[in-house]
């Protein structure tokens, strides 16, 4: 370990609440800096490189996702955005064009905490945990779809089944395999539910956008190119 502090930039225009994310910071031993302001939280985050910075959208000068949108085009920094409870659009677009991460407020300490560090961690390891197929993306952590901007709002096994095709890309898995790796071996049921949940997912984005993105080989399974 080097003894080197990790630094956190909190970019937050509620006195209150940044208050309190430097306390809790703080008190994990991060180097803590505080913008209420995104214009300047951009200068900050360009002038420096943070470890991480947790970025609230709503902010005067520039919003969140606009300063986020700048520093990608430059760094890539980990950010975790902060959004009010009915900001669906922003949290989207925030993880469209590269947030690691949301939370929603309000948040546990102890869940953006550990979020915090793992993003961290990521990082160094320089793993991002989004998957990208053209204009899909999946985000493996904050378990969200979009396509071209757009959320695709899916179950847990639809999510699942397209994060493991997309995972194996131009590998045609057949449905046992598919069944195994997204229902679990215990799972006591026809192959048939695989079919079932193609056609949810090809409902969902294919019928919407008019692309084929799940690809049926006759007799061997299913593959996305
Ligand atoms: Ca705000």
């Amino acid at each position: 370990m080097n003894n080197e502090k990790q630094s956190i930039l909190i970019v937050e225009d509620e006195p209150q609440i940044s208050r309190f994310l430097e306390l809790e910071l703080k008190h994990e031993n991060y180097d803590t800096t505080v913008c209420a302001d995104g214009r300047a939280a951009l200068d900050a985050a360009l002038a420096r490189d943070f470890d991480l910075i947790v970025l609230d959208v709503m902010l005067p000068g520039l919003n969140g996702i606009e300063v986020l949108r700048r520093l990608r085009q430059e760094k890539q920094t980990p950010v975790i955005i902060l959004t009010a409870r009915d900001q669906v659009v922003d949290k989207v677009t925030g993880l469209d064009i590269g947030a690691d991460d949301y939370m929603t407020k309000p948040f546990a300490i102890e869940e953006l905490l550990a979020r915090i560090r793992k993003h961290i961690k990521r990082a160094a390891l320089g793993d991002a945990g989004v998957i990208v197929c053209g204009k899909l993306s999946l985000n493996s952590d904050a378990r969200v779809a979009s396509y071209d901007g757009h959320a695709v709002d899916l179950t847990k096994k639809e999510f699942d089944l397209l994060e493991y095709l997309l995972k194996n890309r131009n590998i045609v898995v057949g449905r046992e395999k598919l069944l195994d790796a997204v229902w679990g071996f215990d799972f006591y049921g026809s192959t048939n539910v695989v079919d079932v949940y193609v056609r949810y997912l090809r409902s969902k984005i294919d019928d919407v956008y008019g692309i084929t993105l799940i690809e049926t080989v006759r007799g061997a399974g299913y593959v996305i190119r």
